[in-house]
């Protein structure tokens, strides 16, 4: 996307003055090195997934000003991260960590409040500090992405070994795990499958948390809880500390996998589907945080944009997607259920026939041969993914938009016909008052479900942003209205989906307040972050 050539205004910390900012910046070149601190004063360049920038969000939903930092830098070690927070509260001036920054539907690299400075971790902080073959964990720092993981594990000949990754693999474990991502196999639940931390608190100090506090332990990776309160909680989704070493549970390769798809052909099919899903996947029949998506996702998934079906204005027909997707090897349908099974041959059959009866109760479903899909399909993104394999096919469906955004509906719900309904109902009547394609994905947890559906926009349009946003704010306020929330939301959206979450008269935001003012007396650390303002900041116009 084309950024305006005009020079750009320097950006500063709130409340401070640019010379101050200057001096204190110079004093943080001292402790880092001149190259590991760097002004943010460039003209913005978007780039890609794969080289993305650390300078804004590169999918910006509001105007791309908004959201940047003053400065970014750079760490090598615990100790480096201990300087910048001890200066950060020195010269009262907020700081934004990220591991890499590919939180893209999220806020990418940007910070909540502008003129924060970025610290970005991953960029020297990139270590696998171990792999423990016997135990199937690891220990990693932020900077380590699913690719380094990946083949790392391949370079030691671990064979033995799976890592779990997102749709797309370019993201760092530990940064994807604190803002509780999932992927697609049985270890998809990211945060549940983390073992022990190292933080640097708001003021400086560190701590190992679970078994990690007991010196000379051999067991931070493989008991999450260690002694007394679990603190990690308070670490994930929060601005209370910043994560420096994580530890992560490794899956043993299960000896065999296999991918299925199904197709259904109505969109009322739902309910009935995702009842058949329940119980299966409670009882673990379904084995891993499969997707059951819409054609029209799929269809975009193909990478060609939407212009290629459809080139009126408004939401695309149904009879063009229907008649798209007709002419595809998958052929027509409404949903689609993407799953592996995984083990030796007979464990799979055995699970599988299990399988192609409930699924077929549903009149018209279909299991697809995927040796009739040729090799750039949907189907064998997927296939990978729920293999643990990196991939980035997924950001083909980014394509379905010139200038192609993204940004995320997420309500979790029970895994339930009545609820899948009504939230997508509810999604559905917003996309078409918002004249908004719907990309609907449930990806079925062990007992919930988390509905995405990511809006897709123009970013250089700022109509299209607008219309994406206030549909999500619709979508939003109406969930909540019926008892669902976000399980994560994009920097814009924090304090809304937290003012959602409000039982008792706000009491669990009062608790995270006491939190953030005994833990970071400055108001120094991500300020606002899921909603979390410091005492410096509440109720003084930042809330948005
Ligand atoms: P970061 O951007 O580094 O971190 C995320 C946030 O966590 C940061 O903004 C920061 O606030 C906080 N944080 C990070 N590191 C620390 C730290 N060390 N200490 C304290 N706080 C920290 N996501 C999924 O989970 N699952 C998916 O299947 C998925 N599919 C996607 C598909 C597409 C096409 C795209 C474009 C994105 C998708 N995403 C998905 C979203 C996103 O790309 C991933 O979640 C990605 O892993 C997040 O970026 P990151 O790992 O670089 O984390």
């Amino acid at each position: 996307k084309p950024h305006s050539s005009r020079k750009r205004l320097p950006v500063i910390p709130p409340g401070v003055e640019e010379p101050v900012f200057l001096d204190a910046l110079e004093e943080l070149r001292k402790h880092l090195g001149a190259d590991n601190v760097e002004r943010n004063d460039k003209p913005l360049k978007d780039g890609w997934y794969m080289e993305h920038p650390n300078t804004h969000d590169m999918m910006a939903i509001v105007d791309d000003e908004e959201l940047v930092p003053s400065a970014i830098v750079y760490p090598g070690s615990t100790e480096e991260v201990q300087q910048v927070v001890l200066w950060a509260n020195r010269h009262k001036i907020p700081i934004f960590p990220i591991s890499m920054g590919r939180n893209f539907g999220y806020g990418g690299a940007a910070p909540r409040v502008r003129g924060s400075v970025v610290i970005d971790l991953g960029k020297r902080m990139n270590k696998i500090l171990d792999i423990s073959p016997e135990d199937c964990t690891c220990l990693i720092e932020p900077g380590v992405s699913y690719f380094a993981l990946y083949n790392e594990i391949k370079a030691r000949g671990y064979e033995h070994l799976w890592i779990d990754v997102p749709d797309v693999g370019g993201g760092s474990v530990l940064g994807n795990a604190v803002d509780r991502g999932v992927g697609y196999t049985p270890y998809g639940d990211h945060w549940a499958c983390h073992s022990g931390l190292e933080v640097v608190l708001p003021t400086g100090e560190v701590i190992r948390t679970g078994m990690g506090a007991l010196p000379g332990n051999n067991t931070w990776q493989t008991f999450p809880y260690g002694f007394g309160p679990y603190s990690d909680g308070i670490f994930s989704q929060s601005n209370f500390g910043i994560v420096t070493k994580m530890g992560m549970a490794l899956m043993p390769n299960p000896g065999g996998y296999e991918s299925f798809m199904y197709t259904f052909p109505n969109e009322d099919d739902l309910p009935d589907l995702i009842e058949i899903i329940r119980p299966l996947r409670i009882s673990n029949i379904l084995e891993n945080v499969a997707q059951l998506r819409h054609i029209t996702q799929t269809l975009a998934s193909r990478g060609k944009p939407r212009s290629a079906y459809y080139t009126g204005s408004g939401i695309i027909p149904e009879e063009a997607i229907h008649a798209a997707a007709a002419a595809t090897p998958v052929g027509d349908c409404t949903w689609i259920y993407y799953g592996m099974a995984y083990g030796p041959p007979h464990i799979r059959q055995y699970k599988l026939s299990i399988i192609d009866a409930e699924f077929k109760r549903v009149a018209g479903a279909r299991r697809i041969d995927p040796s009739t899909l040729p090799p750039d399909e949907d189907f064998w993104a997927r296939d990978r993914v729920a293999a643990g394999v990196p991939d980035i096919q997924e950001l083909r469906w980014v394509n379905w938009m010139p200038n192609g955004a993204h940004i995320a509906f997420s309500p979790v719900s029970p895994i339930r016909g009545a609820d899948a309904t009504r939230l997508f109902a509810l999604a559905k009547r917003r996309h078409d008052e918002f004249g908004i394609d719907i990309f609907p994905v449930f990806c079925v947890g062990l007992r919930e479900m988390h509905l995405i559906v990511e809006i897709v926009f123009d970013r250089a349009d700022p109509a299209r942003r607008r219309a994406a946003l206030d549909c999500l704010r619709c979508m939003i306020d109406d969930a909540a209205a019926y008892g669902y929330g976000e399980y994560r939301t994009h920097l814009v959206l924090m304090d809304q989906v937290a003012g959602t979450y409000n039982w008792n008269d706000g009491a669990l935001m009062k608790f995270n307040e006491k939190l953030k003012d005994a833990l970071d007396p400055n108001g120094i650390l991500a300020p606002g972050r899921c909603g979390i303002w410091p005492k410096r900041y509440r109720n003084r116009g930042w809330e948005m």
